[in-house]
């Protein structure tokens, strides 16, 4: 039978695996994926009280800053959405043949 600290160690990693599990989320805030507020709060008070999760908080930040030093977001090239637009018609009909 498992003693008190490991049921406690055990019960800190199901609260830090969540909270990673919606970390990029959470940081993104991806208006078309939004974290719910409920969420977004339950991540802050833990980001608060754990160490780890917080160094994870900032290597994702500091991976996000540099994708988008990369590569920063913008509108899609036209012709792109055109030529996927085609591509999922064309696959649309195929299986309707
Ligand atoms: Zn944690």
């Amino acid at each position: 039978m498992p003693g008190f600290t490991s049921v406690m160690t055990i019960l800190k990693m199901a609260k830090c695996h969540w909270t990673v599990r919606r970390l990029q989320r959470y940081l993104d805030a991806d208006p078309s994926a939004p974290l719910p507020a409920a969420d977004a709060l339950r991540v802050e008070s833990h980001l608060r009280d754990c160490d780890r999760c917080r160094a994870s908080e900032g290597e994702y930040r500091n991976l996000t800053r540099l994708l988008h030093r990369l590569h920063p977001i913008g509108a899609p090239d036209p012709s792109s959405v055109e030529r996927v637009r085609i591509k999922a018609a064309d696959a649309i009909a195929d299986t309707t043949r």
